[in-house]
């Protein structure tokens, strides 16, 4: 006989762990019932830029968690710089959002979720998963587990999607890949400016569809400079850039020889209103699903969907349907899904074609973001978000 939950989430990482805390606050009696399965030893290493916007930091309130967050060091982002070729508009919101130490955010939120009484296994890879006589049976190195319900938040090219999306479309996948540099040079003189983000978009013409980024980081409590390139793929038809040599051109223009760093990457999943997402008794949340195409927000995001779904997933046990058929549709309808698709939209329109096209825009992206900016400032006034 199997050990049986009623709902095993697989994957620990920022989606898993919203998913888990959300559930245990909407139903605090199938905590007992309630496992989460991860691959890894938290703190683990995660090629991760480790920007959590106040959308993210939103949703931590909600779960109770305030900034300084346990022992996770963090930078205060208070500037964006958004770059297209010589063209530049500078964005100060202070506190919009803030660099983790990536590793330890994901091993703090793993800590929230034992705090919460829920059973965590770490070093659990789920190697096989199917459905056996209306359960979900999963092999871990220490055995099989039935789940009534089963969440997949194990990242973009996780076992729970495969199985719950066999034919799933690989195409709406984004590339990303980042370097780590020192924040000084060799004689100790600061090269980046802190608390600054750069945003800039000329790679366009080169066919990237996304932007190169920097902005300070902390690595190991010391502080450190993320570059990277961001490449959407919305119009996956379209000829694919070579990342490497834009990730080059980039740190030579910044005075630095990619080789004597390292480039990590990982694709990241988009979210489309038409995907699938769903099959009885599983669901997918975070990467698994998707995330955002603009800009390759995921760990906010991820944490949105925890904060989204976990209702749900109590209803359908309530009701004991758990055919989740209409769990796209919700999705598309829930205010993240609503918000992923107009990043979709825009991700569309601003990537959709090359240098003429975009200078024009550009100019009305000015005026847009300054309006924009007195928005967001205001509404963190007003909920109090983005303090040091
Ligand atoms: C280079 C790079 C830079 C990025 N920078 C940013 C950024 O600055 N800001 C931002 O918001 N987003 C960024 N992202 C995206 C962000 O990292 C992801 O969107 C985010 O991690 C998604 O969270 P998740 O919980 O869905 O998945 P993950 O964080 O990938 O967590 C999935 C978890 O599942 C576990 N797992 C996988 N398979 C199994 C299995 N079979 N059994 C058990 N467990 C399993 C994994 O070990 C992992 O812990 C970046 C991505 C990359 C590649």
């Amino acid at each position: 006989m199997h050990k049986r939950y009623e709902v095993v989430v697989v994957g620990a990482g920022p989606a898993g762990c919203s998913t888990a805390l959300f559930l245990a606050r909407h139903a605090p009696s199938l905590v007992p019932d309630l496992l989460v399965v991860e691959k890894a030893r938290h703190p683990r290493p995660k090629p991760c830029g480790g920007g959590i916007t106040i959308i993210g930091e939103r949703v931590l309130r909600h779960l109770g968690i305030r900034w300084p967050m346990d022992d996770v060091p963090a930078v205060w982002i208070r500037r964006m710089r958004l770059r297209y070729d010589t063209q530049e508009f500078t964005w100060d919101v202070p506190g919009v959002f803030r660099v983790v130490e990536r590793p330890l955010f994901d091993a703090a939120l793993v800590r929230h979720v034992r705090a919460a009484g829920i059973e965590v296994w770490e070093e659990a890879p789920v190697t096989r998963l199917e459905r056996r006589d209306g359960w979900w049976v999963l092999r871990t190195p220490r055995g099989e587990i039935e789940a009534r319900i089963v969440v997949g938040a194990d990242g973009s090219n996780g076992i729970v999607r495969r199985a719950v999306v066999p034919q799933g479309k690989a195409r709406r996948v984004s590339r990303i890949v980042e370097v780590w540099t020192p924040a000084t040079d060799a004689t100790g003189r600061e090269v980046h400016r802190g608390k600054t983000a750069l945003f800039d978009f000329s790679v366009i013409r080169s066919g990237v569809q996304g932007y190169v980024w920097d902005f300070p980081m902390i690595r190991d409590g010391e502080l450190w400079v993320n570059r990277g390139v961001f490449d959407s793929r919305v119009w996956p038809g379209r000829p694919r850039a070579n990342l490497r040599t834009e990730a080059e051109r980039m740190m030579s223009a910044r005075g630095l020889r990619l080789e004597d760093y390292g480039l990590v990457g990982h694709p990241e999943r988009w979210y489309h209103p038409r995907g699938v997402y769903s099959a009885a008794g599983a669901v997918l949340v975070g990467d698994a699903a998707g995330a955002d195409p603009l800009l390759g927000e995921g760990i906010s995001m991820a944490l949105w969907y925890g904060e989204t779904v976990a209702p749900w997933i109590v209803e359908a046990l309530e009701r004991g349907d758990l055919s989740f058929a209409d769990y796209g549709r919700r999705l598309a309808a829930s205010d993240l899904g609503k918000h992923l698709t107009l990043r979709l939209r825009l991700a569309q329109f601003a990537y959709a074609r090359g240098d003429r096209f975009i200078r024009f825009w550009w100019r009305w992206l000015g005026r847009f973001l300054a309006w924009y900016a007195g928005r967001v400032r205001q509404q963190m006034a007003e909920e109090g978000l983005g303090k040091e």
